[in-house]
């Protein structure tokens, strides 16, 4: 079989205009959407940077372990030991997402990245863990030729309106409500 792309240092130096994508809805397949964007740049030799916010270090291993091996693909995790509740006051929480949030106002300033994935941002915003300006400054203040990758539940209505590309994973059914626990692999 013949390999019909073009080498991807041909295709990563193009210019190229970024776009914001949202990814919401209470439907599984918002992080996984998102991994999946980050597995086709990296396939053509982008740059990737992904940002995993509200999740403890047990819940991205599938995707750190597998983006390891990817030299193009830094990922880094802002977790808390527990579950984040909406409502409840937890200064961990609070403080992992605005340390994730510094992150990756650094790594878009910085030029460094094709992809930027804020994973769990709008669940953050949403419980009032990172501010709606502060969210809306970063998408404003992006490089033109950067991508931006928004996931969670509950996108704040502003956050939509920036953004290109929005989807809602609307859930059918899932595992989960007959008692299925998460699944190494499928889930995380
Ligand atoms: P995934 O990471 O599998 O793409 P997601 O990002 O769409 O899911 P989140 O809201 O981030 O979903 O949910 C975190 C965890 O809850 C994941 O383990 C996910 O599989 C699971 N999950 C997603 N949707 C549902 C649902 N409707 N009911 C129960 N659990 C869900
Ligand atoms: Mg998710």
């Amino acid at each position: 079989m013949t390999d019909a792309v073009s080498p991807p240092s041909d295709r990563a130096t193009l210019p190229r205009q970024g776009l914001v994508a949202v990814f919401t809805g209470n439907g599984k397949g918002k992080t996984t959407a998102a991994m999946g964007t980050a597995l086709r740049a990296a396939g053509y030799g982008f740059k990737v940077f992904i940002v995993f916010f509200l999740k403890g270090k047990m819940f991205t291993q599938g995707e750190v372990r597998a983006f390891a091996k990817f030299p193009n693909v830094k990922t880094e995790t802002y977790g808390t030991s527990e579950w984040v509740k909406k409502g409840s006051e937890n200064p961990e929480a609070r403080s992992q997402s605005k340390k994730a949030l510094e992150s990756a106002g650094k790594a878009l300033e910085s030029g460094d990245y094709d992809l930027v994935i804020l994973d769990e941002v709008n669940s953050a915003l949403d419980f009032g863990l990172v501010s709606l300006e502060d969210v809306i400054g970063l998408i404003a203040s992006r490089p033109s030729n950067v991508d931006l990758i928004l996931t969670g539940r509950g996108a704040n209505p502003a956050v939509i309106e920036a953004a290109d590309v929005v989807t809602e994973m609307v859930n059918i059914k899932h595992a989960f409500e007959r008692g299925v626990p998460a699944r190494e692999g499928f889930d995380y």
